[in-house]
Protein backbone atom coordinates (compact mmCIF):
# COMPACT_ATOMS: atom_id res chain seq x y z
CA UNK A 1 0.00 0.00 0.00
CA UNK A 2 1.29 3.29 -1.01
CA UNK A 3 2.18 5.48 2.73
CA UNK A 4 0.75 8.87 3.54
CA UNK A 5 2.55 11.96 3.20
CA UNK A 6 2.92 12.39 7.27
CA UNK A 7 3.77 8.66 7.46
CA UNK A 8 7.78 8.91 5.51
CA UNK A 9 7.82 12.59 6.48
CA UNK A 10 8.16 14.08 10.18
CA UNK A 11 5.56 16.57 10.16
CA UNK A 12 6.80 18.92 12.83
CA UNK A 13 10.15 18.39 11.01
CA UNK A 14 7.82 19.44 7.57
CA UNK A 15 5.95 22.41 8.96
CA UNK A 16 9.39 23.90 10.79
CA UNK A 17 11.06 24.17 7.46
CA UNK A 18 8.22 25.61 5.53
CA UNK A 19 7.93 27.88 8.62
CA UNK A 20 11.44 29.12 7.76
CA UNK A 21 11.01 29.25 3.83
CA UNK A 22 7.96 31.92 4.71
CA UNK A 23 10.26 33.42 6.92
CA UNK A 24 12.78 33.86 4.55
CA UNK A 25 10.95 34.66 1.40
CA UNK A 26 7.50 36.20 2.81
CA UNK A 27 5.71 33.62 -0.04
CA UNK A 28 2.89 31.67 2.14
CA UNK A 29 3.02 28.08 1.39
CA UNK A 30 0.31 25.32 1.71
CA UNK A 31 0.62 21.32 1.89
CA UNK A 32 -2.34 19.49 0.73
CA UNK A 33 -2.10 15.91 1.48
CA UNK A 34 -4.37 13.23 -1.00
CA UNK A 35 -7.11 13.03 1.72
CA UNK A 36 -7.56 16.84 1.14
CA UNK A 37 -6.21 17.44 4.55
CA UNK A 38 -4.01 20.70 4.75
CA UNK A 39 -0.81 19.60 6.63
CA UNK A 40 1.15 23.12 6.33
CA UNK A 41 -0.73 26.08 5.79
CA UNK A 42 1.92 29.21 6.41
CA UNK A 43 1.31 33.00 5.85
CA UNK A 44 -2.41 32.76 4.07
CA UNK A 45 -3.34 36.66 4.33
CA UNK A 46 -6.02 38.38 5.36
CA UNK A 47 -7.36 38.70 1.84
CA UNK A 48 -8.16 34.99 1.92
CA UNK A 49 -8.77 34.27 5.01
CA UNK A 50 -10.79 37.48 5.83
CA UNK A 51 -12.34 37.90 2.45
CA UNK A 52 -12.16 35.29 -0.51
CA UNK A 53 -12.68 32.55 2.09
CA UNK A 54 -15.33 33.82 4.21
CA UNK A 55 -18.09 34.88 1.23
CA UNK A 56 -19.81 31.82 0.45
CA UNK A 57 -19.06 32.66 -3.87
CA UNK A 58 -15.18 33.45 -3.35
CA UNK A 59 -14.83 30.48 -0.57
CA UNK A 60 -16.68 27.98 -3.44
CA UNK A 61 -13.86 29.44 -5.90
CA UNK A 62 -11.05 28.67 -3.84
CA UNK A 63 -12.44 25.17 -2.81
CA UNK A 64 -12.99 24.29 -6.79
CA UNK A 65 -9.65 25.63 -7.82
CA UNK A 66 -7.73 23.50 -5.54
CA UNK A 67 -9.59 20.62 -6.28
CA UNK A 68 -8.99 21.47 -10.58
CA UNK A 69 -5.43 22.31 -10.01
CA UNK A 70 -5.08 18.53 -8.42
CA UNK A 71 -6.21 17.61 -12.05
CA UNK A 72 -3.98 19.67 -14.13
CA UNK A 73 -1.27 18.44 -11.84
CA UNK A 74 1.01 15.93 -13.73
CA UNK A 75 1.14 16.81 -17.23
CA UNK A 76 3.77 19.20 -16.50
CA UNK A 77 6.21 19.79 -13.44
CA UNK A 78 4.46 22.60 -11.51
CA UNK A 79 1.93 24.99 -12.42
CA UNK A 80 0.95 28.70 -11.65
CA UNK A 81 -2.58 30.06 -12.34
CA UNK A 82 -4.55 32.19 -11.92
CA UNK A 83 -7.16 31.72 -9.06
CA UNK A 84 -10.96 32.66 -10.04
CA UNK A 85 -10.20 35.64 -6.78
CA UNK A 86 -7.61 37.26 -9.23
CA UNK A 87 -4.43 36.02 -7.33
CA UNK A 88 -1.78 34.14 -8.63
CA UNK A 89 -0.60 30.16 -7.63
CA UNK A 90 1.97 28.18 -7.81
CA UNK A 91 1.47 24.09 -7.34
CA UNK A 92 3.45 21.23 -7.92
CA UNK A 93 2.11 17.48 -6.87
CA UNK A 94 4.33 15.81 -4.07
CA UNK A 95 5.59 11.98 -6.07
CA UNK A 96 6.43 9.13 -4.63
CA UNK A 97 7.68 6.48 -7.51
CA UNK A 98 5.43 9.08 -9.79
CA UNK A 99 2.32 9.38 -8.06
CA UNK A 100 1.34 12.03 -5.78
CA UNK A 101 0.96 11.89 -2.02
CA UNK A 102 0.22 15.21 -1.48
CA UNK A 103 0.52 19.14 -3.53
CA UNK A 104 2.20 22.07 -2.37
CA UNK A 105 1.30 25.50 -2.87
CA UNK A 106 3.09 28.48 -3.05
CA UNK A 107 0.78 31.68 -3.08
CA UNK A 108 -1.05 33.57 -3.21
CA UNK A 109 1.08 36.12 -4.60
CA UNK A 110 0.82 38.59 -7.39
CA UNK A 111 4.15 38.73 -10.53
CA UNK A 112 3.08 42.70 -10.75
CA UNK A 113 1.49 45.63 -8.87
CA UNK A 114 -2.50 45.03 -8.19
CA UNK A 115 -4.66 46.47 -10.82
CA UNK A 116 -6.55 48.10 -7.55
CA UNK A 117 -9.80 48.50 -10.12
CA UNK A 118 -10.07 44.89 -10.56
CA UNK A 119 -10.06 43.97 -6.91
CA UNK A 120 -12.49 47.23 -6.17
CA UNK A 121 -15.09 45.90 -8.57
CA UNK A 122 -14.50 42.02 -6.97
CA UNK A 123 -14.86 43.84 -3.44
CA UNK A 124 -18.19 45.35 -4.53
CA UNK A 125 -19.39 42.07 -6.09
CA UNK A 126 -19.13 40.02 -2.85
CA UNK A 127 -19.87 42.44 -0.72
CA UNK A 128 -16.82 43.36 1.05
CA UNK A 129 -15.39 46.20 2.87
CA UNK A 130 -13.63 47.85 0.23
CA UNK A 131 -11.15 49.75 1.97
CA UNK A 132 -10.18 47.11 3.83
CA UNK A 133 -10.03 44.51 1.46
CA UNK A 134 -7.88 46.78 -0.41
CA UNK A 135 -5.62 47.24 2.70
CA UNK A 136 -5.68 43.31 2.84
CA UNK A 137 -4.23 43.21 -1.11
CA UNK A 138 -1.06 45.59 -0.14
CA UNK A 139 -0.10 42.56 1.70
CA UNK A 140 -0.04 40.40 -1.12
CA UNK A 141 3.56 39.89 -1.86
CA UNK A 142 4.43 40.87 -5.33
CA UNK A 143 7.22 38.34 -7.09
CA UNK A 144 8.49 37.86 -10.49
CA UNK A 145 6.95 35.50 -12.69
CA UNK A 146 10.86 33.98 -13.10
CA UNK A 147 11.56 34.11 -9.15
CA UNK A 148 8.51 31.73 -8.82
CA UNK A 149 9.51 29.49 -11.15
CA UNK A 150 13.14 29.32 -10.18
CA UNK A 151 11.16 28.36 -6.72
CA UNK A 152 9.11 26.01 -7.94
CA UNK A 153 11.74 23.86 -9.71
CA UNK A 154 14.33 24.08 -6.58
CA UNK A 155 10.54 22.83 -4.41
CA UNK A 156 9.79 20.04 -7.06
CA UNK A 157 13.63 18.26 -7.03
CA UNK A 158 13.26 19.09 -3.05
CA UNK A 159 9.99 16.80 -2.41
CA UNK A 160 11.54 14.16 -5.25
CA UNK A 161 14.26 14.05 -2.94
CA UNK A 162 12.45 14.22 0.63
CA UNK A 163 10.09 10.99 -0.49
CA UNK A 164 12.53 9.10 -1.76
CA UNK A 165 14.68 9.47 1.16
CA UNK A 166 11.45 9.22 3.30
CA UNK A 167 10.50 5.71 1.86
CA UNK A 168 13.57 4.33 1.96
CA UNK A 169 13.64 5.32 5.65
CA UNK A 170 10.25 3.81 6.23
CA UNK A 171 10.98 0.62 4.71
CA UNK A 172 14.06 0.22 6.41
CA UNK A 173 12.35 0.91 9.32
CA UNK A 174 9.52 -1.76 8.35
CA UNK A 175 12.42 -4.27 7.48
CA UNK A 176 14.21 -3.57 11.07
CA UNK A 177 10.52 -4.21 12.77
CA UNK A 178 9.49 -7.51 11.08
CA UNK A 179 13.26 -8.74 11.42
CA UNK A 180 12.90 -7.63 15.69
CA UNK A 181 9.13 -9.24 14.95
CA UNK A 182 11.12 -12.72 13.75
CA UNK A 183 13.62 -12.80 16.02
CA UNK A 184 10.72 -12.59 19.08
CA UNK A 185 8.85 -15.45 17.44
CA UNK A 186 12.27 -17.25 17.09
CA UNK A 187 12.73 -16.89 20.43
CA UNK A 188 9.28 -17.35 21.87
CA UNK A 189 9.71 -20.61 19.83
CA UNK A 190 12.84 -21.44 21.58
CA UNK A 191 11.75 -21.46 24.66
CA UNK A 192 7.97 -23.25 24.49
CA UNK A 193 10.86 -25.96 22.72
CA UNK A 194 12.93 -25.81 26.12
CA UNK A 195 9.77 -25.71 27.92
CA UNK A 196 8.34 -29.16 26.30
CA UNK A 197 12.02 -30.14 26.79
CA UNK A 198 12.01 -30.15 30.32
CA UNK A 199 8.76 -31.34 30.47
CA UNK A 200 9.71 -34.02 28.71
CA UNK A 201 12.89 -34.07 30.90
CA UNK A 202 10.78 -34.76 34.01
CA UNK A 203 8.30 -36.93 32.69
CA UNK A 204 11.78 -39.08 31.85
CA UNK A 205 13.04 -38.66 35.06
CA UNK A 206 9.90 -40.04 36.56
CA UNK A 207 9.44 -42.93 34.14
CA UNK A 208 13.21 -43.94 35.16
CA UNK A 209 12.42 -43.44 39.09
CA UNK A 210 9.01 -45.81 38.16
CA UNK A 211 10.96 -48.03 36.50
CA UNK A 212 13.72 -48.51 39.09
CA UNK A 213 11.15 -48.99 41.94
CA UNK A 214 9.40 -51.75 39.83
CA UNK A 215 12.45 -53.09 39.05
CA UNK A 216 13.50 -53.14 43.13
CA UNK A 217 10.09 -54.78 43.34
CA UNK A 218 11.11 -57.40 40.96
CA UNK A 219 14.32 -58.01 42.52
CA UNK A 220 12.70 -58.61 45.91
CA UNK A 221 10.24 -60.79 44.22
CA UNK A 222 12.56 -62.81 42.76
CA UNK A 223 14.56 -63.41 45.94
CA UNK A 224 11.26 -63.25 48.14
CA UNK A 225 9.03 -66.20 49.69
CA UNK A 226 5.42 -64.47 49.58
CA UNK A 227 3.99 -66.57 52.14
CA UNK A 228 6.53 -65.61 54.64
CA UNK A 229 8.05 -62.55 53.51
CA UNK A 230 11.47 -64.75 54.06
CA UNK A 231 14.27 -65.01 51.36
CA UNK A 232 14.31 -68.03 49.31
CA UNK A 233 16.54 -70.89 47.80
CA UNK A 234 17.78 -68.39 45.12
CA UNK A 235 18.81 -65.80 46.89
CA UNK A 236 20.58 -68.23 49.16
CA UNK A 237 22.45 -69.61 46.42
CA UNK A 238 23.66 -65.82 45.68
CA UNK A 239 25.01 -65.43 48.84
CA UNK A 240 25.82 -68.62 50.05
CA UNK A 241 28.59 -68.53 46.87
CA UNK A 242 29.65 -65.57 47.76
CA UNK A 243 30.29 -66.44 51.40
CA UNK A 244 32.24 -69.67 50.69
CA UNK A 245 34.51 -67.47 48.97
CA UNK A 246 35.19 -64.34 51.44
CA UNK A 247 35.29 -67.63 53.95
CA UNK A 248 37.87 -69.02 52.13
CA UNK A 249 39.81 -65.78 51.58
CA UNK A 250 39.27 -64.74 55.09
CA UNK A 251 39.86 -67.85 56.81
CA UNK A 252 36.33 -66.74 59.11
CA UNK A 253 34.03 -69.72 58.65
CA UNK A 254 29.93 -69.36 58.48
CA UNK A 255 27.73 -71.04 59.75
CA UNK A 256 24.13 -72.92 58.93
CA UNK A 257 20.91 -73.46 60.79
CA UNK A 258 18.81 -75.97 59.72
CA UNK A 259 15.46 -75.95 61.50
CA UNK A 260 12.03 -78.22 60.89
CA UNK A 261 9.03 -77.90 62.77
CA UNK A 262 8.17 -80.75 64.86
CA UNK A 263 4.99 -82.56 63.63
CA UNK A 264 3.60 -80.00 61.31
CA UNK A 265 1.45 -82.17 60.02
CA UNK A 266 -0.95 -82.73 63.06
CA UNK A 267 -0.60 -78.67 62.80
CA UNK A 268 -2.23 -79.06 59.47
CA UNK A 269 -4.80 -81.73 60.25
CA UNK A 270 -6.14 -80.57 63.40
CA UNK A 271 -6.40 -76.94 62.68
CA UNK A 272 -6.69 -76.31 59.01
CA UNK A 273 -4.02 -75.41 55.95
CA UNK A 274 -4.84 -71.67 56.46
CA UNK A 275 -4.19 -71.81 60.34
CA UNK A 276 -0.70 -73.52 59.20
CA UNK A 277 0.43 -70.51 57.14
CA UNK A 278 -0.69 -68.30 59.98
CA UNK A 279 1.97 -70.09 61.65
CA UNK A 280 4.60 -70.41 59.41
CA UNK A 281 4.67 -66.64 59.27
CA UNK A 282 4.53 -66.38 63.08
CA UNK A 283 7.45 -68.54 63.53
CA UNK A 284 9.03 -66.11 60.35
CA UNK A 285 8.38 -63.17 62.72
CA UNK A 286 9.73 -64.45 65.48
CA UNK A 287 13.05 -65.64 64.07
CA UNK A 288 13.72 -62.32 62.04
CA UNK A 289 13.49 -60.75 65.54
CA UNK A 290 16.12 -62.83 66.49
CA UNK A 291 18.84 -62.89 63.77
CA UNK A 292 21.64 -60.37 63.35
CA UNK A 293 21.73 -57.40 60.67
CA UNK A 294 23.13 -59.46 58.29
CA UNK A 295 22.24 -63.39 59.04
CA UNK A 296 20.10 -64.61 56.61
CA UNK A 297 16.82 -66.52 56.84
CA UNK A 298 15.46 -68.64 54.20
CA UNK A 299 11.98 -70.83 53.41
CA UNK A 300 14.14 -74.11 52.40
CA UNK A 301 10.79 -75.63 51.38
CA UNK A 302 7.61 -76.44 53.47
CA UNK A 303 8.58 -75.97 57.19
CA UNK A 304 11.47 -75.95 57.14
CA UNK A 305 13.96 -72.92 57.16
CA UNK A 306 18.16 -72.26 56.46
CA UNK A 307 19.73 -69.42 58.53
CA UNK A 308 22.92 -68.51 57.14
CA UNK A 309 25.12 -66.49 59.84
CA UNK A 310 27.50 -65.00 57.87
CA UNK A 311 31.41 -65.18 59.60
CA UNK A 312 30.28 -66.85 62.35
CA UNK A 313 31.63 -70.18 63.91
CA UNK A 314 29.78 -72.91 65.43
CA UNK A 315 30.67 -71.82 69.10
CA UNK A 316 28.72 -69.28 68.56
CA UNK A 317 25.96 -70.72 65.78
CA UNK A 318 25.44 -73.80 68.66
CA UNK A 319 24.46 -71.60 71.01
CA UNK A 320 22.17 -69.37 68.96
CA UNK A 321 20.26 -72.40 67.37
CA UNK A 322 19.63 -73.31 71.33
CA UNK A 323 18.42 -69.53 71.61
CA UNK A 324 15.53 -70.06 68.90
CA UNK A 325 14.55 -73.70 69.66
CA UNK A 326 13.86 -72.04 73.48
CA UNK A 327 12.20 -68.87 72.02
CA UNK A 328 10.36 -71.22 69.53
CA UNK A 329 8.88 -73.43 72.96
CA UNK A 330 7.88 -70.67 74.80
CA UNK A 331 5.65 -68.69 72.00
CA UNK A 332 2.10 -68.74 71.99
CA UNK A 333 1.00 -69.47 68.35
CA UNK A 334 -1.89 -68.04 67.46
CA UNK A 335 -4.71 -70.84 67.19
CA UNK A 336 -2.74 -73.72 68.05
CA UNK A 337 -0.91 -72.64 71.24
CA UNK A 338 2.38 -74.26 71.66
CA UNK A 339 5.03 -75.93 69.05
CA UNK A 340 8.30 -76.90 69.06
CA UNK A 341 11.15 -77.36 66.15
CA UNK A 342 14.30 -79.01 65.80
CA UNK A 343 17.70 -77.71 64.84
CA UNK A 344 20.90 -78.78 63.07
CA UNK A 345 24.13 -76.40 62.79
CA UNK A 346 26.95 -76.76 60.90
CA UNK A 347 30.35 -74.51 60.57
CA UNK A 348 31.77 -74.72 57.31
CA UNK A 349 35.19 -76.74 56.97
CA UNK A 350 37.99 -75.48 55.13
CA UNK A 351 37.88 -78.00 52.57
CA UNK A 352 34.18 -77.91 52.72
CA UNK A 353 31.45 -77.24 49.35
CA UNK A 354 28.21 -75.86 50.03
CA UNK A 355 26.57 -79.42 48.82
CA UNK A 356 28.88 -81.04 51.79
CA UNK A 357 28.15 -78.04 54.37
CA UNK A 358 24.61 -78.59 53.78
CA UNK A 359 24.78 -82.38 53.69
CA UNK A 360 26.22 -82.38 57.00
CA UNK A 361 23.57 -79.80 58.32
CA UNK A 362 20.97 -81.54 57.30
CA UNK A 363 22.36 -85.19 58.93
CA UNK A 364 22.74 -82.76 62.22
CA UNK A 365 18.70 -81.82 61.42
CA UNK A 366 17.77 -85.86 61.07
CA UNK A 367 19.58 -86.27 64.19
CA UNK A 368 17.64 -84.04 66.46
CA UNK A 369 14.69 -85.07 65.02
CA UNK A 370 16.50 -88.90 65.71
CA UNK A 371 16.55 -87.95 69.21
CA UNK A 372 13.16 -87.02 69.98
CA UNK A 373 12.65 -83.87 68.25
CA UNK A 374 13.12 -80.36 69.81
CA UNK A 375 16.50 -79.98 70.45
CA UNK A 376 19.83 -78.91 68.94
CA UNK A 377 22.33 -81.16 67.41
CA UNK A 378 26.05 -79.77 65.95
CA UNK A 379 27.35 -81.29 63.26
P1 LIG B 1 8.51 -83.99 61.59
O1 LIG B 1 8.51 -83.66 63.05
O2 LIG B 1 9.09 -85.31 61.31
O3 LIG B 1 9.10 -82.93 60.78
O4 LIG B 1 6.98 -84.11 61.24
P2 LIG B 1 6.22 -83.23 60.23
O5 LIG B 1 4.80 -83.56 60.29
O6 LIG B 1 6.55 -81.82 60.47
O7 LIG B 1 6.91 -83.67 58.93
P3 LIG B 1 6.41 -83.80 57.41
O8 LIG B 1 7.52 -83.46 56.49
O9 LIG B 1 5.86 -85.22 57.28
O10 LIG B 1 5.26 -82.78 57.26
C1 LIG B 1 5.47 -81.48 56.87
C2 LIG B 1 4.15 -80.88 56.59
O11 LIG B 1 4.22 -79.51 56.37
C3 LIG B 1 3.51 -81.47 55.39
C4 LIG B 1 2.80 -80.30 54.69
O12 LIG B 1 1.41 -80.46 54.62
C5 LIG B 1 3.11 -79.15 55.57
N1 LIG B 1 3.41 -78.01 54.79
C6 LIG B 1 4.43 -77.80 53.92
N2 LIG B 1 4.36 -76.57 53.37
C7 LIG B 1 3.27 -75.95 53.91
C8 LIG B 1 2.65 -74.70 53.76
O13 LIG B 1 3.09 -73.87 53.00
N3 LIG B 1 1.54 -74.42 54.51
C9 LIG B 1 1.01 -75.32 55.35
N4 LIG B 1 -0.07 -74.97 56.05
N5 LIG B 1 1.55 -76.51 55.50
C10 LIG B 1 2.66 -76.85 54.80
MG1 LIG C 1 8.50 -81.09 60.26
MG1 LIG D 1 9.90 -81.07 57.05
Amino acid sequence: MRPRLQEIIDLEDLQELMRFFYEAAGIPVGILDIDQTWLVKIGWQNICTDFHRVHPDSRDNCLLCEFKIQEYLGTDDYLIYLCPNSLLVAATPILLDDKPVGFFFLGQFLNEPPDVDLFRRQAISHGYDIASYLRALEDVPVISRARIEHLMRFFVRFFNLLTRIGAENQQRRIAEEETLKAKDQLEDRVEERTRELNRALIEVGDLAAQLNESLKQVEHLAVTDTLTETYNRRKFDEVVTHEHQRATDQQAPFSLIMLDIDHFKRVNDQFGHSVGDLVLQQLSRLIRGLIRHGDLLIRWGGEEFVILLPATQLDEAGPFAERIRLEVETEQFKGIGALTVSLGVAELRSDDSIDMLLKRVDNALYQAKQNGRNRVVLA
